[in-house]
Parts: structure tokens; sequence; C-alpha cells
């Protein structure tokens, strides 16, 4: 495995390169979701073709005040990890090695970057959107790959490379779940261990969700009702938002169709998680 922390170094290795090359960006603290992207990564890759995968934790998509510093970054169980998953390329730069001091160009998405995380998280998508843009510039993938954990988030990148003519193909894999359902993530390991239990209620009320559009129910007033009151039933659940969204224009819907998709935001003590589902 190729390990590059400079730019120079990374534009002078996508240069170089001939096959397939397949982009998995992430923060660090990988954990079987990530492995999963990686696995999908190889799938689109081929035997021959190149893996790679950024580690950086982007200062830009993290609010003043927010949990930017306390981030988990363990750097040598991520490089093993990512050896044991067979990437091929693993970019690690550092902060100021990505941001120049009196940066000033920015990617700004205006629609679907208003709501939910866009509402909560203010700036969080600009610097999402900025970040990914640089790493679609500097390595130059065939194509990306994205978890639908971060739903919203998904959905934002594929119209930025729509909108920006990124000759880059965008790929969404399905969220991996702990085997009582919650959804895996770095931020899982703040939790308390009665927290831990806790937090199985953002699936929980998803998996409800489904089950009653399943069973006819279609009011989205009705199934986002019926979500809060499970949710708020737990000691440490605080919502932000529970929404259910057309799953490609985030528009928010009064009725239940296809392509229907519950997001929603929780705080389970301190600790913001999201989680989302599909509901048709
Ligand atoms: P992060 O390191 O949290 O920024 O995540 C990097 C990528 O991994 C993003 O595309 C996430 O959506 C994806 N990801 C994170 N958690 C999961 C999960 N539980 N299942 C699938 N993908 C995930």
């Amino acid at each position: 495995m190729k390990i590059l922390e400079t730019i120079a170094n990374v534009h002078a290795h996508s240069r170089g390169r001939s096959g397939r090359s397949i982009l998995v960006p992430t923060m660090g603290a990988l954990h079987r979701g990530h492995v999963e992207l990686v696995r999908a990564a190889r799938e689109h890759a081929g035997a021959d073709g190149e893996v790679a995968v950024s580690i950086f934790v982007n200062p830009l998509q993290f609010e003043p005040g927010s949990d930017l510093e306390k981030y988990p970054r363990p750097e040598t169980r991520d490089e093993e990890a990512c050896r044991n998953a067979g990437v091929n390329l693993l970019f690690r730069p550092a902060a100021n090695e990505m941001y120049a001091v009196d940066r000033s160009v920015v990617v700004d998405e205006t629609t679907l970057s208003q709501t939910m995380e866009g509402a909560s998280r203010p700036g969080h998508f600009r610097g999402v959107c900025t970040v990914v843009a640089k790493l679609f510039n500097l390595l130059a993938p065939d194509a990306a790959v994205f978890g639908e954990k971060d739903y919203q988030q998904l959905a934002i990148v594929r119209r930025m490379v729509r909108d920006l003519d990124f000759p880059i193909e965008i790929i969404g894999v399905p969220t991996v779940r702990e085997a009582d359902g919650l959804a895996l993530s770095s931020r899982n390991q703040y939790l308390s261990a009665t927290e831990r239990t806790d937090a199985t209620v953002l699936s929980r009320a998803l998996r409800d969700a489904k089950e009653r559009v399943k069973a006819g129910e279609t009011s989205t007033t009705k199934l986002i009702s019926l979500a809060t009151k499970t949710i708020t039933r737990e000691q440490s659940a605080r919502i932000d938002y529970i929404s259910i969204v057309d799953g490609e224009t985030l528009e928010p819907l009064e009725v239940a169709r296809s392509n229907a998709r519950m997001l929603l935001a929780v705080f389970i003590g301190d600790t913001r998680l999201i989680d989302n589902i599909s509901l048709t």
C-alpha cells in the first residue's frame, strides 16, 4: 500500500496512473462501514484497478465549538485497516497541506443543503463540497464511494458532480449496522453504556415507520409524530429533526410515496447521531 501525504506527490501519482481508480473519502477512525465502502470500491475497480482511501478530518466541515478537536484519529490502526482491506493508496494529508491560510474559494450547494444537517450545522456542507471537490481534483478517480448513512451528503455530492461536470461516477453503499440496528459511526464510541442501549431508538423508530408504511400508512405527519413519541420515550434522547423527504430532491413530502426517505438526527446525551431509511 502506497501512503501519500502531500499534494505534490498525489498529483504526480494521479498523472502517472493508467488503470481505473476508485476513491473512498473518509475522516478515519475506520470501522466495518468504511470497510464495506472499500469492498464496493474494489468491485468497481477490478482486481487490477486502484482503490484509494483518503483520511482527512476536514476542519472546514466542523462548526466552531463542535467536536473537531476530540474527533478520534487512530492513525496506526487506520493504516492497518486499510492494508487489511486491500487498499492500494492511502492519502492522508495534514490540514495545512490541504488549506492555504489565505484560502478564499469554496464550493457551495444552495438547495439540498439548506435543510436537516445543513440547517443544524451551518457551513457543514460547504466544507464537505469543498473538500470532496479538492479530493476529486487531486486523485482524479473514475468513481467515488459514499455511504447512505450520510444520505443528505450523498445526494449533495451527486448534485455537485452533475452541476460541476466532474467525470466521476458516485456509488452509494447501504448503511452497515450493529446486530441491534445501530448504524456504525465513529461517534458511537462517545456513548456511555446506557446511552449505547438508548441509541438503538434511532433505528427502531425508522424500522417502525417503514413497517407502518408497508401496512398502509401514508401520512408523513402521522409517521413523524409516531417516531417522535418512540424516541422521546428514551431518557437520554433529544430530537434535532425528523424529516420525510423525496430521496433525490430532498423535498419534504406530505404523503409517503415511492422514493420517500425518513431522515433523523437525535442527541443521545451529548452525542449527536444521524440515521435514515427508505420507507418504500
Ligand atoms: P466519515 O469517515 O464518517 O466521514 O465517513 C466516510 C464515509 O463512510 C461516508 O461516505 C459515510 O457515509 C460512510 N459511512 C460511515 N458510516 C457508515 C456506515 N455505518 N455504513 C455505511 N457507510 C458509512
